[in-house]
C-alpha cells in the first residue's frame, strides 16, 4: 500500500474522534455552567413592565452556535420570552446596512452614555444630543431613522429579524400590551429627542414599532442563532446568507462593547471581554468573533437591568473557551 494512503486511513478516524470529543466538551461546558449557577437567586425580574414580573424567575437556558453552524443547548431552551433590548442590536444592524455607518454616527451617536438604559439625562447632558443606539433614546431614534411608513417599516424590520432567526418570530401580545400601557417614560424620551430635532419621524408611530420589536418572542436558541452572523463576518452560518458587510459587523460589535450592558459595559469588557447585549426580559447575547455566538436566558436582573445568571454563565463559558477578544 502507498505510504500516503496509509497515513490518510490512519488520520481520518482520528480527526473524527477529535471532533466528537470537542462536541462533548462544549455540551459538558454548558451543562456545567447551568449546574453552577442554577441556585443563584440574586436579582429580580423587571417589573416596570408588569407582564415581565409574571415570568417564572427560575427559567434558565443556554445556547451556543459555532461558526460551522453547529448548535449546543442546555436547560430551558424552549421557553419563549421577550427579546426586549437585545432587539436594539438587530435594528441597529438594519440601520447600518440601510442608511450607512456615517448617518448612524451623526444622526444618532455611538458613544457610550455610561448611564442607565432609560436615562433622560443622557440626552440633556450631551450638547449634541447624541445618544447611543443600544439605550432607549438612541434605539427609538434608530427606528425613526429607517425608511417607510409605519406598516412598511414594521414589515421590513420583522423580515430582517426573521432572516437572523431563520424562523418566523411572533410578537408576544401580553408583553406588547403591558408595555404599551406603561410607556410614558419612553414617550417622554422620544418627545425630548424630537424637540432637539434628533428624532426622525412621527413619535407615536415609531414608539409603537419600538415597543413591538421589544415584544418579539424568542427562545434562547433563537437568540444564539440570531447572533451567529455577528461572529461570522455577517454571513449566517446556518443559512449561508450574507446579511451584513464585514465593516458594519465591526461597528456593531464596537457599539455592543461600549454600551451593550449599559452602565456596567466597562466592567463586563474588563471581566469577560466579549461584545454583548442584554434585555430586561432576562436574555443576553455575546459574540466571540470568528468562533461562536452564545445566548443565555434567566429572568432575574441586577441593578443595571442585566440577567445575573446569564452574565455568570457567559463569563464562565467564555473563560473556559478562552474567548476574550482582548
Ligand atoms: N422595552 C424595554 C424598554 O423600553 C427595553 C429595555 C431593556 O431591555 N433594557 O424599557
Amino acid at each position: 500500500m502507498k505510504k500516503w494512503l496509509l497515513i490518510l486511513i490512519l488520520l481520518v478516524p482520528l480527526s473524527g474522534v477529535a471532533k466528537v470529543a470537542k462536541v462533548n466538551e462544549i455540551e459538558a461546558l454548558l451543562a456545567k455552567a447551568h449546574s453552577m449557577y442554577k441556585n443563584e437567586k440574586a436579582g429580580a425580574n423587571a417589573d416596570y413592565i408588569p407582564a415581565l414580573a409574571k415570568v417564572d424567575s427560575e427559567l434558565f437556558g443556554i445556547a451556543l452556535v459555532t461558526n460551522d453552524g453547529k448548535m449546543y443547548t442546555y436547560g430551558d431552551v424552549d421557553s419563549r420570552f421577550s427579546i426586549q433590548s437585545i432587539s436594539k442590536v438587530f435594528t441597529l444592524a438594519l440601520a447600518l446596512e440601510a442608511k450607512g455607518a456615517d448617518q448612524v454616527a451623526s444622526k444618532i451617536g455611538v458613544n457610550a452614555t455610561g448611564l442607565p438604559f432609560n436615562s433622560v439625562a443622557a440626552i440633556e447632558l450631551n450638547k449634541a444630543r447624541s445618544v447611543n443606539p443600544l439605550v432607549n433614546a438612541g434605539a427609538m431614534a434608530t427606528v425613526s431613522l429607517l425608511e417607510g411608513d409605519k406598516e412598511n417599516k414594521w414589515q421590513n424590520l420583522s423580515h430582517w429579524y426573521n432572516e437572523f432567526a431563520n424562523t418566523e418570530l411572533p410578537v408576544l401580545k401580553s408583553i406588547y400590551q403591558s408595555e404599551s400601557e406603561t410607556n410614558g417614560h419612553n414617550l417622554a424620551i422620544a418627545e425630548l429627542l424630537k424637540s432637539y430635532d434628533r428624532f426622525y419621524g412621527d413619535v407615536k408611530d415609531n414608539l409603537d414599532i419600538y415597543t413591538r420589536q421589544c415584544s418579539i418572542g424568542v427562545t434562547v436558541t433563537d437568540l444564539a442563532v440570531m447572533a451567529s452572523p455577528f461572529a461570522n463576518r455577517g454571513v449566517h452560518p446556518i443559512t449561508n446568507k450574507k446579511l451584513m458587510s464585514e465593516e458594519n459587523v465591526e461597528r456593531l460589535l464596537a457599539v455592543m462593547t461600549t454600551a451593550g450592558l449599559y452602565e456596567t459595559s466597562g466592567d463586563w469588557a474588563f471581566k469577560v471581554g466579549l461584545p454583548a447585549k442584554s434585555g430586561v426580559g432576562g436574555g443576553i447575547i455575546a459574540v466571540a468573533p470568528e468562533r461562536f455566538s452564545i445566548a443565555v436566558f434567566s429572568p432575574r436582573l441586577d441593578q443595571a437591568g442585566n440577567s445575573v445568571r446569564a452574565q455568570k454563565a457567559i463569563d464562565y463559558i467564555a473563560e473556559a473557551m478562552d474567548a476574550n477578544i482582548f
